[in-house]
């Protein structure tokens, strides 16, 4: 052998096999994990738990929304999550809309943490509308962006008792006048409290799931929804935000999802799963 040639080694992970395997997760170690796993994903033993072919392109023909596709993905959906809402705690419409605002850049939970006081001490659209930005901040400092989400909920009550009456109007066209509105902000209060199906919610969740389960391939929310309204039927379109926000908090996180319990799982190509017995799609990521 020449000077200086190293002969070359098989690398520990098993690479030059191409196959990756997901040691922490493989079925002989995580046994708790295999019972876990929702009934749609593969049986302990079955199926490989193999990463080999994680980054290749969809196969030919591979159509990501085609209609019996997504209806899997809605059925299986309705499995898991048959009657979940809106974890955001509100007795009104202005109060869900106040709520919303809030849960910018922040969690349901911080939220709820602070409404319940904040809408004792302010009962009324009217009373927030008396107020000042100012006097608002102390208030909901907790949730983040503090001086931003007051100048928003405090501009919005003062547009709803100048211009609707006190009403949180129950139309998009109008909620989206209010500061601090946007889509998503006025679907969910259209959605959950109204009862109207005007658009799809894209927060975070939806916003990641809809990209990994490859049901757009947008990033802007507003795309990604105008995607969504046109292969969820809309019948669905409340339940349907609902269910994959629900999703986002229990199994699908932004970092290590949990591949192997989600019955998802033998319908998903994400490209970033932690676990995976159909091949990935490299650009499917959230
Ligand atoms: S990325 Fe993982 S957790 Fe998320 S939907 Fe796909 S299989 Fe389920």
């Amino acid at each position: 052998m020449p000077r200086g040639v190293v002969p070359r080694q098989p690398a520990r992970t098993g690479r030059q096999d191409k196959v990756h395997v997901a040691r922490a997760l493989s079925p002989a170690k995580s046994d708790h994990k295999q019972k876990n796993r929702g009934k749609h994903a593969p049986a302990k033993g079955k199926a490989p738990v193999s990463r080999g072919n994680a980054g290749q392109n969809p196969a030919k023909g591979y159509n990501p929304i085609a209609p019996e596709r997504v209806a899997e993905i809605l059925k299986r959906l309705n499995e898991l999550y048959p009657e979940v809402t809106c974890a955001l705690t509100h007795a009104s419409a202005w109060e869900l809309l106040v709520a919303t605002i809030l849960s910018a850049q922040s969690t349901d939970v911080n939220v709820n943490r602070v409404t319940p006081e904040l809408f004792r001490k302010y009962p009324t659209v009217a009373a927030f509308a008396a107020l000042t930005p100012e006097q608002l901040e102390p208030d909901v400092r907790s949730t983040g962006f503090f001086r931003n989400k007051s100048k928003s909920v405090v501009g919005a009550a003062k547009k709803i008792v100048a211009d609707y009456g006190g009403e949180v109007p129950d139309d998009i066209v109008k909620l989206l006048t209010l500061p601090g509105v946007a889509r998503k902000t006025a679907n969910v209060v259209l959605g959950t409290w109204f009862k109207k199906a005007e658009g799809v919610v894209v927060d975070t969740h939806v916003h990641r799931i809809s990209r990994r389960l490859e049901l757009t391939k947008q990033n802007d929310p507003q795309k990604i929804e105008q995607d969504l309204m046109k292969i969820v039927p809309r019948e669905r379109w409340i339940l349907f935000s609902h269910q994959v926000i629900w999703h986002g908090r229990k199994l699908c996180f932004a970092r290590k999802p949990k591949c192997a319990e989600c019955a998802l799982e033998n319908i998903c190509h994400a490209g970033d799963k932690t676990w995976s017995t159909v091949e990935m799609h490299k650009n499917a990521q959230g």
